[in-house]
């Protein structure tokens, strides 16, 4: 092996306990939680409600268009397969 090779061998093993380190921290602090999300599509989300299922009367939805399972901006008039009714939702 050069010492070239082997450098970069090392480079990598360092990386990775890097990544191990960051990693942890985020589970301590809940900081990984955002990374959990899944993507609008892998929810079946869709900006138009379902019936009378819609974001904004459902117990994950995040004023004013965020939801704790779903990444980056949703509508309160959407909708996705994860939807569950808070108790006092019409
Ligand atoms: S219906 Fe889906 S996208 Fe909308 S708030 Fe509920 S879980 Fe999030």
């Amino acid at each position: 092996m050069s010492h070239a090779n082997l450098f970069s061998r090392r480079a990598l093993l360092a990386g990775t306990a890097l990544t191990f380190a960051v990693t942890a921290t985020q589970g301590l602090s809940g900081g990984a939680l955002a990374d959990e999300k899944v993507s609008k599509q892998s929810a079946k989300y869709q900006d138009h409600p379902k019936g009378q299922q819609r974001c904004e009367i459902c117990v994950n939805f995040q004023p004013p268009n965020r939801c704790r399972f779903v990444q980056g901006d949703i509508s309160p008039k959407g909708w996705c397969q994860f939807f569950a009714a808070r108790d006092n939702a019409h």
